[in-house]
């Protein structure tokens, strides 16, 4: 079982149930998933022990022997924090309003109203909402309010109210902050608007498929004219009056996957976007045939060359003064260079919930008004956690298809909301989370073992952020601490040969 090879800078791996090894610009590397750990390999003689290496049949027993190495497992924290999980609230997500003046063509809230919701939230309801779920909130956390939709800047009232409420709230929360952010698609901004989106610091996501080639086919008026122009211009407008307010670009891939890295690169040039935020639409098995005319959930062998630019060019995408990077790609390679693990894809059902103006509460915000997945009352979420939550809290490593995944604790499972609707179960598998998963790892392990002083400075400033940026909705992290292990070289040895093995990582504080 030789080690797989391949010309660098595209990376194959040969995986066992330990983890993987791989071969990138000439040097053996390894990964460990329990540990989250990558390594370079060295030997004492190193061509005698790389031949060694790649020729014998026993990389899968020599991963083994690594990893029992470690004491670390990231299964056994992450069986711990949830043990520990008390079931309160972190995070409410305020869907404000049935309306929505685009016409997105992969929306998965059909057009703003799921079909469900036909009224707005009324300013009176939302503050209702707000106070009771800040009655059971997280008291060890901050807490963050979603304001969401349809478009919410089309009910603007009942965000004013909420913030004005924070106010009165912030000398009893101990601390803790509360986080606001915002996903909207910008087309409607006035003053009001930005002065309050200012003073409360909120994080500002914009639905914005970057070109107008794109913006305007897949997200366009509901007359059918184009929204980039208009949006772009609010969104310089926006940044010249907001200089210090995060502000992401949502992107959703599906026509631009062979001009996905000319995207993000126009987007990194405009100075005005702190992150891109980019996920594959979310779309069923009828809908995907409607507008893609392809199967669900193939990737094309494009977007894996627009993934290996995007991952070789890093620097070049990050060198300006603002842009930092992928969010998503970003938070995977914090997970390897600081060893942090994802409890769950989400934070879904433990933790996050969304209110909507038919006043149901559901675990997910692309469920709401599905009377099925109805939660009732903020006070009894807690007591739920055996019951109805208890998918929606599983974690990764209880999950049989996902417990020997070299990339579980990258992905934690996957989004059970897209599960459900590829599979029918929340615990099922959506082929294209996956793929999309493993575009990401080989995306992060790239820019990992190619970092310079340009990304790892824009890297560090995204993990100082990262628990507030919402990335994969609230995702939980475990921290491990492999500070005394990951702090010199190891050396094992192994078939009468030594090895030594170098931590790729960045120390850094949280402070
Ligand atoms: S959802 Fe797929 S990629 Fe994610 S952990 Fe499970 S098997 Fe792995
Ligand atoms: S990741 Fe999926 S399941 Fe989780 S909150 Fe987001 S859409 Fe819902």
């Amino acid at each position: 079982m030789p080690i797989y090879e391949s010309s660098p800078p595209e990376i194959d791996f040969l995986s066992s149930p330990s983890g993987c090894a791989f071969k990138f610009d000439g040097k053996i590397f390894l990964f460990l998933p329990k540990i989250l750990g990558l390594f370079s390999v060295e030997g004492q003689n190193e061509n005698a022990e790389m031949e060694l290496l790649e020729k014998s049949n026993f990389i899968g027993d020599f991963l083994h022997s690594v990893e029992k190495l470690f004491q670390l497992d990231a299964s056994k924290k992450i069986e711990k924090y949830w043990q520990n999980q008390n079931g309160k609230i972190s995070a409410l997500n305020l869907n404000l309003t049935d309306k929505c003046n685009l016409a997105c063509i992969y929306c998965y809230a059909k057009g703003g109203n799921y079909d469900r919701i036909n009224k707005e939230l009324s300013a009176e309801d939302a503050l209702k909402a707000f106070n009771s779920a800040i009655d059971c909130r997280d008291e060890s956390r901050d807490f963050r309010v979603e304001f969401f939709g349809g478009e919410p800047l089309l009910n603007f009232e009942a965000i004013k109210q909420v913030i004005e409420k924070q106010k009165q709230l912030a000398t009893h929360l101990n601390e803790k902050e509360i986080i606001n952010r915002i996903s909207t698609n910008l087309t409607e901004i006035n003053p009001e608007i930005i002065d309050l989106f200012s003073k409360s610091k909120m994080i500002i996501s914009v639905s914005f498929d970057g070109t107008a080639e794109f913006q305007n086919r897949q997200r366009p008026f509901k007359d059918g004219s184009g929204s980039h122009e208009k949006i772009f211009s609010n969104l310089k407008l926006l940044r010249e009056k907001c200089p210090d307010n995060i502000i992401v670009a949502r992107i959703t891939v599906l026509h631009q996957e062979d001009k996905l890295y000319e995207v993000i690169e126009q987007i990194s040039q405009t100075e005005i976007f702190d992150y891109v935020s980019l996920y594959p639409a979310a779309l069923s098995a009828q809908h995907s045939t409607e507008i893609e005319n392809k199967p669900q959930g193939n990737f094309s062998e494009t977007l894996n060359n627009e993934f290996l630019k995007i991952s070789q060019n890093y620097k070049k995408l990050l060198s300006g003064k603002r842009f930092k990077g992928i969010l998503e790609l970003n938070r995977f390679c914090q997970n390897i260079l600081t060893g942090t693990a994802a409890a769950n894809h989400c934070r879904a059902g433990a933790g996050y919930f969304t209110f909507s103006p038919d006043e149901s509460i559901h675990p997910c915000h692309r469920l709401v008004g599905d009377p099925n997945w109805d939660l009732k009352a903020f006070s009894t979420l807690a007591g739920q956690s055996r019951n109805r939550l208890r998918d929606w809290r599983l974690p990764v490593n209880a999950r049989a298809g996902c417990r020997e995944c070299l990339i579980r604790f990258f992905c934690g499972g996957g989004c059970k909301q897209e599960a459900f609707i590829t599979s029918g179960s929340l615990l099922g598998h959506s082929t294209q989370i996956c793929s999309f998963s493993r575009l990401l790892f080989k995306s992060a392990i790239r820019i990992c073992l190619q970092l310079d002083e340009v990304v790892e400075k824009k890297l560090v400033e995204f993990f100082r952020m990262s628990e507030k940026l919402f990335v994969f909705c609230g995702q939980p992290l475990i921290k491990l601490e492999r500070k005394e292990e990951f702090e010199n070289p190891i050396s094992i040895r192994f078939e009468d040969q030594v090895f030594y093995l170098k931590p790729v990582k960045i120390d850094f504080s949280n402070d």
